[in-house]
């Protein structure tokens, strides 16, 4: 596996190539502006201490505070989160939101964990890093096995160490918490409004559009019921344990039905049960990865029978794949831009909470369509006016914006 790192310098590269960006500017964005590494010990409920090494990448906040999720997980490194954080870097400018890049991370197995133990970890992890946090400074979030429970410790031991409120430090609380509204469905309606917008470029009627969404949670989950609903005909969903297909569409809301009765989506009546892997090469229009990174790869590239795919999930193509992709004329919605809505909805909460203020649901999708609907047409025509891949656009398009701020 590739240092992730390394295939995000890859990518600056490029896009400094295209835009022949300044060389003193290039020079500093291949660096994080700041790297901490803490070791969090933290008291067992079998009286031990175990210590838990944790990071947070701020790279770069020349557009805003630094913003991106903490993850818990027993991969995370700190290659990992200096690369995730360059990415929230390119992902808040290619939106265009008051937000630099961030990520954190601690390396655990928090499933192993009770909640007592989970909530110290937290905690500790906040009495590490507290000093260089705060809602000017740098705004975590949730990221994988991090949730709006924990967000609510780690909020109020900051408070309690800060000795006053700063609901905006951290966001992806819960509603009761100072969450937003919307939140939880952000992420897919950010990707469906992209998907309207494309649908407008290429001139393309739902009815006839084949999609194939990969994975079923919070992102493929919502995306096949909005999808669905905008008209799309849905013809393929998968979770972890296999999918199901139907050339001629499934119905949606019978679908979460079966999974809700059986707690699996095989044997649906009316459909063809299928592996994981063939889902990603069936003979469709969109195929919307929404699952995990690395599965569009030099190994089934070729294979890709999709016209344009939409990457929901973070990560899931793979650059020996997108290269593929790109002379096959497949159309990659990049993950910068397609699941955008996410951080941007946390942008939201983050002003609300700044400004002691509750928009309604209404309030918070009328501006995100704004916001997504103008960060595609931008990209749209980066892509078009340097001849380049959409995701080369948007990084071109961010980097623009953040170079633009970066005074030397
Ligand atoms: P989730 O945990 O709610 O759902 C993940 C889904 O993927 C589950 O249905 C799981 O069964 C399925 N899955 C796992 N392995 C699979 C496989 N091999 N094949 C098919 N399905 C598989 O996670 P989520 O919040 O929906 O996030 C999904 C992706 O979207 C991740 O890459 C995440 O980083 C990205 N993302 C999420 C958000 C958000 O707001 N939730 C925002 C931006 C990006």
């Amino acid at each position: 596996m590739q240092n992730p790192f390394e295939n995000a310098l890859v990518q600056l590269e490029k896009a400094a190539n295209i835009m022949s960006l300044d060389k003193n500017i290039y020079e500093i964005l291949k660096y994080p502006d700041r790297v901490l590494t803490v070791s969090v010990p933290v008291k067992m409920d079998n009286g031990e201490i175990r210590v838990f090494v944790g990071f947070r990448s701020q790279y770069n906040n020349a557009l805003g505070p630094y913003k991106g999720g903490i993850r818990y997980h027993e991969n995370v490194s700190l290659d990992e989160v200096k690369a995730l954080s360059f990415w929230m870097m390119i992902k808040c400018a290619t939106v265009n939101i008051p937000m630099g890049g961030g990520k954190g991370g601690i390396i655990v197995d928090s499933k192993k964990l009770s909640l007592g133990e989970l909530k110290r970890l937290s905690r500790g992890y906040i009495q590490k890093i507290w000093r260089e946090i705060g809602s000017d400074k740098d705004v975590p979030a949730p990221d994988m096995y991090t949730t709006s429970q924990i967000m609510g410790w780690m909020r109020d031991e900051y408070e309690k160490l800060l000795g006053h409120a700063d609901p905006g430090v951290i966001t992806g609380k819960a509603i009761a918490d100072g969450g937003s509204e919307g939140r939880e469905i952000a992420t897919a309606q950010g990707g469906v409004y992209v998907v309207r917008e494309l649908a407008k470029r290429l001139k393309l009627q739902p009815n006839e559009v084949k999609v194939a969404i990969q994975g079923m949670g919070n992102v493929g989950g919502f995306m096949a019921k909005l999808l669905s609903d905008d008209g799309y005909k849905i013809v393929a969903i998968s979770d972890s344990k296999g999918g199901i297909y139907n050339e001629n569409g499934l119905d949606v809301k019978a679908v979460f039905e079966h999974k809700k009765q059986t707690g699996f989506l095989s044997d649906f009546s009316n459909a063809q049960n299928i592996y994981n892997e063939h889902l990603l090469e069936l003979d469709t229009d969109i195929l919307v990865p929404s699952a995990m990174e690395n599965q569009i790869t030099i190994q089934n590239a070729n294979n890709i029978k999709a016209k344009m795919i939409l990457e929901m999930a973070n990560g899931p193509t793979t650059p020996e794949a997108d290269e593929i992709l790109a002379q096959r004329n497949i159309i990659v919605v990049p993950d910068v831009l397609a699941n955008a809505g996410g951080v941007t909805v946390s942008c939201f909460e983050w002003e609300q909470n700044n400004k002691n203020e509750r928009w309604s649901e209404e309030q918070v999708f009328i501006k995100l369509e704004s916001i997504m609907v103008q960060a595609f047409n931008e990209v749209w025509e980066t892509k078009e006016k340097f001849n380049i891949t959409m995701r080369a656009a948007a990084f071109v398009k961010a980097i623009e914006r953040v170079a633009a701020k970066i005074k030397i």
